[in-house]
This record gives C-alpha cells, sequence and structure tokens, in this order.
C-alpha cells in the first residue's frame, strides 16, 4: 500500500447575509472624518457564499449571479476578502494561505454591505481552516477593522449600530419582515454620499438621530408601525445624486408597499411589505431588470459546510 502523499483538502463554506438599515441617523462628521451613527441594521436573505480550501499558495475566485457585473469587484489583490485574511493571519502569526472562492448574490456597491458580508464571512471560515480558534471578542475586533459594517455581518439578526457602525448589540424583534428589493445597474460610492450628505447639510447635529421609533415598532412586530417609522438621513443625499430612485420609490409604493426607501447609501432600495404574498405581487409589478424579494432578519455570518 503506498503511503497518501495529498491528504484530501478541506473545505468549509461560510454565508453571510445583505444587510439593510432599517433607521440610518447620521451626525456632523468627527475629526478622524468618520460620521457618528445610530442605527438599526437587519441581516436580510440574500447571501454570498465563501469557500476556503487548503493550498499551497493564496487565491481568490469569483462566481457571480448573472445580475451583478463580475468586473466590479477587484480580485487583484484589492479585495476585502484580502484584507480580512491578512488581518486575521498577522493576528496569530500565520502564513496566508488558501484557496478562495466567492459565490456572490449580494449587489455590489448597492448599499446592501456585500464586501463587509464577505469580510465577516472569510474571517469565520479562514479562522476555522487555520484552526485559529479566534475568540468572539478578537473576531468582532478584527471585524471593526476591516469596516463600519463588518462586525454587524459577523452577528447577524437585527441590531443597533453606534459609534461609526462598528458597536453593535441585538435589539428585540418580534418580526419576520418581507423586503422587496431592487439594486441599479450603476452603483453609488459611499463616500460619494457622505460627502454630498456633508454639502446639504453642514449644520448636521453632532449627535445622530435616535432610533426609538423603529426599535418601537420591531418590538410591537407592526408592520404599519414600521412602515411609518423607516429612516435614513442618507436618502436625500442619494435622491439628489440618483434622481431616478425617486421615481422607483414611487413605483414601488403605487404597487402596494407599505414603505419605500434608499437603503444605507444607496442605491438599492428596499420596500417593507406585509407578508411573502404581498411581496411576491409588489415585485411582479415591478418591471425592473433585478427584482429579489427577502425576509428578515436571518442569521450572521455562519458555517454551512465543513468537509
Ligand atoms: P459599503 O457601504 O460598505 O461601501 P456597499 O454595500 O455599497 O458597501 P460593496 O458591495 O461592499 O458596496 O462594494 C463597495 C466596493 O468595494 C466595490 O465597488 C468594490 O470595488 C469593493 N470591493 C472590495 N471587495 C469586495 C467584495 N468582496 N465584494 C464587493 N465589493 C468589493
Amino acid at each position: 500500500m503506498t503511503a497518501q502523499l495529498f491528504p484530501p483538502a478541506r473545505t468549509t463554506t461560510v454565508r453571510a447575509a445583505a444587510k439593510i438599515n432599517l433607521h440610518l441617523g447620521v451626525g456632523a462628521a468627527r475629526a478622524d472624518g468618520f460620521h457618528p451613527l445610530h442605527t438599526v441594521y437587519q441581516a436580510i436573505g440574500l447571501y454570498d457564499d465563501l469557500t476556503v480550501e487548503d493550498a499551497p499558495t493564496w487565491g481568490l475566485t469569483l462566481d457571480a449571479a448573472d445580475y451583478i457585473e463580475a468586473t466590479h469587484v477587484p480580485l487583484d489583490g484589492a479585495n476585502i476578502v484580502d484584507r480580512a485574511a491578512d488581518l486575521l493571519a498577522a493576528h496569530h502569526g500565520l502564513p496566508r494561505l488558501g484557496a478562495v472562492s466567492i459565490a456572490k448574490e449580494i449587489p455590489v456597491a448597492g448599499g446592501l454591505a456585500g464586501g463587509s458580508a464577505d469580510a465577516a464571512a472569510a474571517l469565520v471560515a479562514l479562522d476555522r481552516l487555520w484552526g485559529a480558534e479566534t475568540s468572539d471578542e478578537d473576531l468582532l475586533a478584527l471585524a471593526a477593522r476591516l469596516g463600519s459594517d463588518v462586525p454587524f455581518a459577523l452577528l447577524g439578526g437585527t441590531a443597533l449600530g453606534t459609534g461609526r457602525g462598528e458597536r453593535v448589540s441585538p435589539v428585540a424583534d418580534r418580526g419576520t419582515w418581507w423586503w422587496v428589493a431592487v439594486p441599479s445597474v450603476e452603483g453609488l460610492s459611499t463616500p460619494a454620499v457622505y460627502r454630498h450628505f456633508d454639502a446639504l447639510f453642514p449644520d448636521a447635529p453632532a449627535t445622530p438621530a435616535p432610533a426609538d421609533a423603529v426599535l418601537g415598532a420591531l418590538a410591537a412586530g407592526d408592520p404599519m408601525l414600521l412602515a411609518a417609522a423607516l429612516h435614513n438621513d442618507l436618502e436625500p443625499a442619494a435622491l439628489d445624486l440618483r434622481p431616478d430612485l425617486e421615481t422607483l420609490i414611487a413605483r414601488g409604493e403605487a404597487a402596494g408597499a407599505l414603505r419605500g426607501m434608499v437603503t444605507g447609501s444607496g442605491p438599492t432600495c428596499v420596500f417593507l411589505c406585509a407578508s411573502a404574498d404581498h411581496a411576491r405581487d409588489v415585485a411582479a409589478a415591478l418591471d425592473d431588470p433585478v427584482v429579489l424579494v427577502a425576509n428578515g432578519p436571518v442569521a450572521g455570518a455562519h458555517l454551512v459546510e465543513y468537509v
């Protein structure tokens, strides 16, 4: 019997969800350039899967849904997954090795934090592949260094985000909420939307608007209350940069959605619906190139396969 020269490759797949912001209160830019936020995140059932495998070098590939322009995702070393791997490897003094592939369904540059989801998935998957056993506390700290939305992508569910959004804590949410999400072919740059917010609101308060109305609606589990409470301080800036989104929101509401809004920095617009059937009806009435239906809250980055 010959010795086994190459042991079977170990493969790990981690799934991470898109986020929407049910409340996004934005304050005036801080001295470090970041804007203070009071935000309520919700993870919705629209996912990227990240698969990592043992390999003698580092490699990253992408398999994108047909509605995603794959060339918009950098594979030249500038992907947030490369940065996540670098940080985790440096934290443990390990070499950065592995073959990583992203199966992407979260629209790119859409305000849905797809990059942040991939970064969170990379931390969880590579931690497992490398047997690094990083504590939850350290994973959250590494996530916060990668981006303001990355800690939430680890946590999932529905959570309050403060600081620049990186300090997250779960909130009471009694609902299963149905959303129609309409991404744009053209993305919007998050820094550009924040710059436009600064120009539009030079007197923005230092303390962002509190999320009490949304938190109350979530605790009550009442879609009509939530529809009335949804709030996004970045919406005027996004609409100013992309006036076509105003028409889209009006079309979704005319199709019966309880409420439509720009999510995060946009340009994705989300429409709250009363049930799964209602969401499917609203989606069918919108004849945009890409219309997605998802419910929330769903889990944060989690293992779906380990071989
Ligand atoms: P954010 O609000 O965090 O900037 P977003 O949801 O609007 O994010 P992302 O899909 O995260 O947008 O992409 C923002 C930019 O990040 C893209 O234009 C792309 O160039 C770059 N990027 C780097 N890594 C990734 C990744 N894994 N997936 C998507 N985009 C990535």
